[in-house]
C-alpha cells in the first residue's frame, strides 16, 4: 500500500478528484472502483443484485490480471486464496496423451513477473468488495439509462432516481444497459458453444489422472479444463461443446447430468467420473459481440464484458477487465478534463481487447478441430514446439501475460 499510496499522491497533485459512478458490482466494476479511490476519487458503485456475487465455479488469474490486483495491494488476499498450478498440461481428449506441457509457477513468476493462478470466484469478489467502503456499493440499484451534458452525467436507475456524476462508467456486463444507452440495442452473438461448469470435493477427484495441474483435454468439437481452487479443496471444471443453437430462454441453467454423460461418452473415462461426482454444475450458453470502435459517448464509457465480451478460451475475460481499470483510473487521474482521458483509455485499450476477443474465437478453432488431418496437422505442430521451443507458452499468448497496466499509461 506505501508504493501504492505515493504513486496515488504523485498522480493526484496532476489533477482534481472527480465524482464517478460505476454500473455493476462484477469483477470489473469493482477493481474499477479500487482503484480509481487509490488515486482519490469519489466512487460509488450501482449493482442490481442484492449483493455482489459470482457464480460458484473458478477463474484464471492470468499474471497480467495478478499484476493489476497487486498494484491494488490485493497480493496477499489473492496469496491465500489461490491455487497455483505446476504446468498447464495439453492432453489429447481420449487418450490423455500430454500434446504440450507448458511449465508454470516460478518459471512464469520469473518470467512474466506474476503468477498464474487459480481461484473460486466468489472468493475473488469477497477480496474486491472488502477493498471497498459498504456505502459505496449500492445494492439493488439497477441502471436504467444514462443521460450527460457538456458538465455532468447523470445515472437513472429503474426505480426512476437520477443521480449527477462527473463521470460514468457501464461495467454492467454482457447485457449492458449503459452500452445500449449510448450505442442503441444490439443483441449478443450466440457463438455456437456451451458448456458445464461443475466443481467436484478434492477428496472425490478420481486418482490417478489428475495432478495438481492444469488440464485442457481438446477434442473434437469440444475440450474440458480442470484445475484445482480454493486452496486444492475443489476441483473446478469446464466441459465445451459445439452446438447448433440455444433454444432456452435462460443463458444458464442447472445441467442434465444424463446429457453431460451422453455427450463426452466416448472421451478418457477419467473425465466421466469426474463428471459424475459433481456437487454443483451447472449449464451455459456462451455469447460474445465483435469487437467495437469506440466505447465512449462523452462523460460515459465502458469497462469489461460491457464493452468486449468474449469466449472464455484464453481466459481473459475478467483480466481484461481489471487491466481496463487500472487504465482508466490513472488516465482519470492525470487528465484535467474527463473527454479526453476517455479518449486516452479507448485508444490504449481497444487494440489489446481486440486481439484478445479474437484470439479467444480463433482458440476455439484449435481446441475444437473435427477433421483427423487438421488434427494430426495442429498435434505434430505443437509437438515440434515442445521439442524446439519448450519454453512458449501453450497457445503462444506471451503477449498476454507480460503485460503490466499499471505501466501502460507511463
Ligand atoms: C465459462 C467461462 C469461463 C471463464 N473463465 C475465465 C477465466 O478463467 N479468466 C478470466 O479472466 N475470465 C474468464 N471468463 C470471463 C469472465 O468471467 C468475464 O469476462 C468477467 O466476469 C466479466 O466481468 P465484468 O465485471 O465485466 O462483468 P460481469 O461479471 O457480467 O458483471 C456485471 C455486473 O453488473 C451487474 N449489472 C448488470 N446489469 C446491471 C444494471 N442494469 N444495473 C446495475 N447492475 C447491473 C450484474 O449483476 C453484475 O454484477 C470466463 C467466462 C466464462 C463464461
Amino acid at each position: 500500500m506505501v508504493v501504492g499510496s505515493k504513486l496515488a499522491c504523485r498522480e493526484m497533485m496532476l489533477s482534481r478528484s472527480k465524482n464517478v459512478g460505476i454500473v455493476g458490482a462484477g469483477i470489473g466494476g469493482l477493481t474499477a472502483a479500487i482503484a480509481l479511490r487509490q488515486f482519490g476519487h469519489d466512487v460509488t458503485v450501482f449493482e442490481q443484485a442484492k449483493k455482489p456475487s459470482e457464480i460458484g465455479a473458478g477463474i484464471i488469474v492470468g499474471p497480467n490480471a495478478v499484476k493489476v490486483l497487486r498494484a491494488l495491494d490485493l497480493g496477499s488476499e489473492l496469496d491465500r486464496i489461490a491455487v497455483e498450478p505446476g504446468k498447464h498440461r495439453l492432453r489429447n481428449w481420449k487418450t490423455g496423451r500430454i500434446m504440450f506441457d507448458q511449465p508454470m509457477g516460478e518459471s512464469f513468476r520469473e518470467r512474466f513477473g506474476a503468477g498464474y493462478l487459480q481461484v473460486h470466484r466468489a472468493d475473488l469478489i469477497e477480496i474486491l468488495v472488502r477493498k471497498l467502503p459498504a456505502d459505496r456499493v449500492c445494492l439493488s440499484s439497477r441502471a436504467a439509462s444514462v443521460r450527460q451534458d457538456s458538465s455532468a452525467a447523470a445515472l437513472v436507475l429503474e426505480n426512476g432516481k437520477e443521480l449527477e456524476f462527473d463521470m460514468l462508467v457501464g461495467a454492467d456486463g454482457i447485457k449492458s444497459a449503459v452500452r445500449s444507452s449510448l450505442f442503441g440495442l444490439e443483441s449478443p452473438r450466440f457463438t455456437g458453444n456451451v458448456c458445464w461448469r461443475g466443481t467436484v470435493p478434492s477428496e472425490d477427484v478420481p486418482q490417478g489422472v489428475f495432478s495438481s495441474d492444469i488440464h485442457v483435454w481438446v477434442g473434437p468439437g469440444g475440450h474440458v479444463v480442470n484445475y484445482y481452487i480454493r486452496g486444492g479443496k475443489l476441483m473446478n471444471f469446464i466441459a465445451i461443446h459445439q452446438a447448433d443453437d440455444w433454444s432456452a430462454e435462460s443463458w444458464s441453467f442447472d445441467a442434465d447430468r444424463e446429457e453431460l454423460a451422453r455427450r463426452y461418452a466416448d472421451w478418457h473415462p477419467a473425465l466421466a467420473a469426474m463428471f459424475e461426482r459433481a456437487t454443483a454444475c451447472s449449464k451455459w450458453a456462451l455469447f460474445d459481440r465483435d469487437p467495437m470502435s469506440r466505447w465512449s459517448e462523452g462523460r460515459v464509457t465502458l469497462l469489461g464484458d460491457a464493452a468486449h465480451p468474449m469466449l472464455p478460451y484464453l481466459a481473459q475475460g475478467a483480466a481484461m477487465a481489471m487491466e481496463d481499470g487500472i487504465v482508466l483510473a490513472k488516465l482519470i487521474t492525470r487528465e484535467v478534463d474527463i473527454v479526453p482521458a476517455l479518449q486516452r483509455y479507448e485508444k490504449i485499450r481497444l487494440p489489446r481487447t481486440t486481439r484478445t476477443q479474437l484470439g479467444a474465437r480463433a482458440r476455439a478453432k484449435q481446441n475444437h478441430m473435427t477433421s483427423p488431418v487438421a488434427r494430426l496437422m495442429r498435434d505434430i505442430g505443437l509437438g515440434l514446439r515442445r521439442t524446439f521451443r519448450p519454453s512458449s507458452t501453450s497457445y503462444n499468448v506471451e503477449w498476454l501475460y507480460e503485460y503490466d497496466a499499471a505501466l501502460a499509461v507511463d
